[in-house]
């Protein structure tokens, strides 16, 4: 593919992978549980539509999704899985009515802002999700919220709650199993109670990738995969499949002598006589600046190299002084054999900060 494309950087995203990993997970779920796949964040920078149409075809159950313009942008392309808007503002109700998308509800503001917006609209029974915050203090109601929530919404019949659920702080974590065990006994015990209040069935969810790993017992309805159909396992679980490869090539290679700098600032003086790579990819293209002065390694020809100075906004320099390599050649970032797990590891971040910092700039090419 390099070969025919010379000097483009790309991400090749590996469309099997995602369909191994989705079917990987359901392997790993009770018949009866529902698959929620987040395609949020651009399918965490693999691409919403090329996913999303590959799960429909699978038949995926749920969707979910950041903001209301990213379920908008799959419904134009023709993706009609039921799709949840976690991140729903008063502002962007009309268009959730009209692209049948469902919003997350986790406060009494979207509460009645929403309620009000569906009985302007004549719309009765609108599913809508429930969010309780069970320890994570991001979005979400309280559970001693819950008395005020069960009276509005027993006095009203625009929506019709679908789902109530809430999100885990470190399911990953085994040093906060405990914890973890609290948020989902809360949830648990809150869904119940909103359920037996409301009188018909609510499906209850609270598993993400790393919870769908390690807590099985709380599968309940549904359960959401995120950085797992991507082909990452925050719990170290082997059977994944790699899903994305970031790859561009060598422009120039040139040999600088010892104690000459390379790159803006000067930050890096060569402790030897060099050769020196110019690989085109930079901050621009998502490459982190932090990889600069050697806290990220690259794989050419099998062999690593190290990023040398700073990473400038649309290239970077390596050292292949020790390894085989030629103008023209190939420069896997991260993929199979070098993985974005390790590499954001270097820069003490997480592979999701990695994949969707890569920017629209670089070509998604489905394989
Ligand atoms: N559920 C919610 C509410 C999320 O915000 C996310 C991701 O950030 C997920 C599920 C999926 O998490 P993961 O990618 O770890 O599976």
């Amino acid at each position: 593919l390099i070969e025919e494309r010379p000097h483009e950087t790309v991400m090749e995203v590996d469309l099997d992978a995602v369909v191994h990993n989705f079917n990987f997970y359901k392997s790993k779920l009770s018949p009866e549980v529902k698959l929620v796949c987040m395609v949020k964040a651009n399918a965490y920078g693999t691409g919403a539509v090329e996913v999303a149409k590959t799960l429909q075809y699978h038949r995926c159950d749920y969707l979910a999704v950041a903001v209301a313009e990213e379920g908008i942008a799959l419904r134009n392309a023709g993706i009609s899985i039921p799709t949840i808007v976690l991140n729903s503002e008063v502002n962007g109700f009309e268009e959730l009515f009209s692209n049948n998308l469902e919003p997350e509800v986790y406060n009494f503001r979207i509460l009645e802002s929403f309620i009000k917006e569906a009985d302007r609209r004549g719309v009765t029974d609108y599913p809508v999700h429930i969010k309780i915050d069970t320890g994570m203090h991001r979005l979400g109601f309280l559970p001693e919220q819950l008395p005020q929530l069960v009276n509005i919404l027993q006095e009203q019949k625009a929506l019709k709650v679908r789902s109530v659920f809430s999100h885990l702080s470190a399911s990953e974590s085994w040093i906060f199993d405990d914890f973890t065990g609290h948020q989902i006994e809360t949830l648990k015990k809150t869904a119940e109670s909103i359920q037996d209040a409301l009188g018909y069935r609510i499906y209850k969810h609270i598993l993400n990738s790393a919870g769908i790993e390690r807590f099985p017992e709380a599968q309940w309805d549904m359960v959401r995969l995120g950085i797992g159909l991507y082909g990452v396992s925050a719990s170290g679980l082997p059977g994944l499949k790699n899903v994305c490869t970031l790859k561009t090539t060598i422009l120039q290679i040139k040999d600088i002598p010892r104690h000459e700098t390379v790159g803006y600032g000067r930050k890096e003086e060569l402790n030897r006589n060099a050769r020196i790579a110019t690989i085109r990819i930079g901050y621009a293209d998502g490459l982190n600046r932090q990889f600069g002065n050697r806290k990220g390694q690259v794989l050419i020809n099998g062999q690593l190299a190290s990023i040398v100075g700073n990473v400038c906004m649309d290239l970077c320099m390596v050292d292949v002084t020790d390894i085989s390599a030629h103008e023209g050649d190939a420069v896997i970032i991260f993929g199979e054999d070098l993985s974005v797990i390790e590499l954001a590891d270097n820069i003490g971040t997480i592979p999701y900060e990695i994949l969707t910092a890569i920017s629209p700039r670089v070509k998604r090419i489905y394989i």
